[in-house]
């Protein structure tokens, strides 16, 4: 049943190793994926797909962490002179960098979502010589920005499924339609949320979403639980200059308040429902020797097992953010920039995959359930509106031997695997077709529709 969709697959390998490394040459960080999108937009619409972009799939109020006005005008015409679609690119304008393909097969049926997320990160890339893509010069063009955690990868895998799916359209009996999510602004946890609020996902029946790396090529985790809850705050102090010798008790410090925060912040108590994570990870203030330093900027974010555990972490830093404030005599600005909450991958699903990665033989190290997954990944809000529907999603993770780690500057998969990755989700759609016509498999939930 396989074999033909692989083969096809295997043809097109070098198409979507040339892909990955053109969005690897042209990284673009978090709601500034104006290139990204646009040229995902023109190939999904090249294949007859039906393209919803930008406002149509991303609720502009629940954006978290967006760039300055500036900096998306500035990125905007980057990505323009970089070569982005002109025909896509202006929906995308002012930060909604979403997209959203569909291919409707049948009058009746389930309908199948696939997400994939397009950002990259603020890392200059290796230019060693001993890392592959300097080597092989599709290295970044754009300097302080890197796919240094693979959503190159990802967008690629994306495209390739849309492509190998056309070939098996015909034969899906089961499949009223299939959708294809392009999510913006992963990193830092900032963007899932705006596309889950503006319910691109409230008429899917199943979510895929997958992560490539973190494992050995040859490995896959076919469902991912324990993902850590997580807040990002930026926090801005505000006090009054003053000359450091001359008239110091005129001074409100704002580099004391953000020092004192910290140190606070730092210190504040585990829980005994969970683990938890605390950082400052950043402290911008001051001009010179001997003034009063008058703003502090501190990036702070906060991780736990639990949504529970992670508000009472964040409850705290706010808490002492606000003390901090009233003891030093300054005002102070809380953002929340970004935010993931915990959810698991539906145990159903994760049983039908695994099945079906044993069935098709193209991992050696299949792994049903893995329960301790200790990063956070704003997939959970589509996790968890999919459970509160009752219908079914499942984060998975396709091994393949990184160089250099996650968020490093020397980070690059091998891209063989991307391949591997494809032909499990054209797996995964034959199975959906015909699982659904199955008595074991969901035979309650079908005929109550
Ligand atoms: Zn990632």
């Amino acid at each position: 049943m396989y074999t033909n969709i692989f083969n096809y697959i295997d043809e097109i390998e070098d198409e979507i190793i040339n892909i990955r490394r053109d969005f690897h040459k042209y990284p673009e960080t978090a709601w500034n994926e104006y290139r990204t999108a646009s040229l995902i937009a023109r190939t999904l619409d090249d294949l007859g797909f039906e393209i919803y972009l930008g406002k149509d799939v991303i609720d502009e109020g629940s954006r978290m962490g967006l760039p300055t006005k500036q900096v998306m005008k500035a990125e905007y015409n980057r990505a323009l002179n970089q070569g982005a679609d002109r025909r896509f690119i202006e929906s995308l304008e002012g930060g909604f960098t979403g997209v959203v393909a569909e291919l409707e097969l049948n009058k009746e049926g389930i309908n199948l979502g696939f997400r994939f997320d397009i950002d990259a990160i603020p890392i200059d890339e290796s230019k060693s010589d001993e890392h592959f893509p300097y080597k092989e010069e599709f290295c970044s063009f754009n300097e302080g920005i890197m796919h240094s955690c693979g959503h190159d990868a990802h967008a690629s895998i994306g495209i390739g499924i849309a492509k190998a799916l056309l070939n098996i359209k015909d034969e899906l009996k089961n499949i009223k339609k299939i959708k294809f999510i392009f999510q913006p602004a992963e990193e830092g946890v900032r963007g899932a949320k705006s596309m889950v609020e503006k319910g691109i996902i409230d008429d899917l029946d199943y979510l895929f979403a997958s992560h490539i790396g973190m494992i050995d090529s040859g490995s896959l985790v076919c469902g991912c639980n324990g993902f850590l809850s997580s807040t990002k705050i930026d926090a801005r102090f505000k006090g009054e200059s003053a000359h450091a010798g001359g008239n110091p008790n005129e001074g409100k410090n704002a580099l004391m308040g953000a020092c004192n925060a910290s140190l606070n912040i730092m210190s504040i108590p585990r829980h005994k429902d969970g683990v938890t994570r605390i950082n400052v990870g950043k402290i911008e203030s001051g001009s010179t020797r001997n003034a009063i330093p008058k703003d502090a900027f501190m990036m702070i974010e906060t991780r736990g097992q639990t949504n529970k555990v992670n508000n009472y972490v964040k409850d705290k830093v706010i808490n002492i953010l606000r003390s901090t404030a009233l003891m030093y005599d300054l005002d102070l600005d809380i953002d929340i920039v970004g935010e993931a909450i915990n959810c698991n991958s539906n145990s159903d699903l994760s049983q039908i995959i695994y099945d079906l990665a044993n069935e098709i033989g193209l991992f050696e190290n299949v792994i049903k359930e893995d329960n301790k997954v200790k990063g956070s990944e704003d997939f959970t809000y589509m996790l968890n509106r999919m459970e509160e529907r009752n219908k079914k999603s499942i984060y998975m993770i396709i091994g393949s031997n990184i160089k250099g780690g996650h968020h490093n500057s020397k980070f690059d998969i091998y891209e063989e695997d991307m391949i591997k990755a494809i032909k499990l989700y054209l797996a995964i759609i034959y199975k959906m077709d015909e699982n659904i016509m199955s008595k074991n498999f969901d035979m309650k939930e079908i005929l109550q529709k």
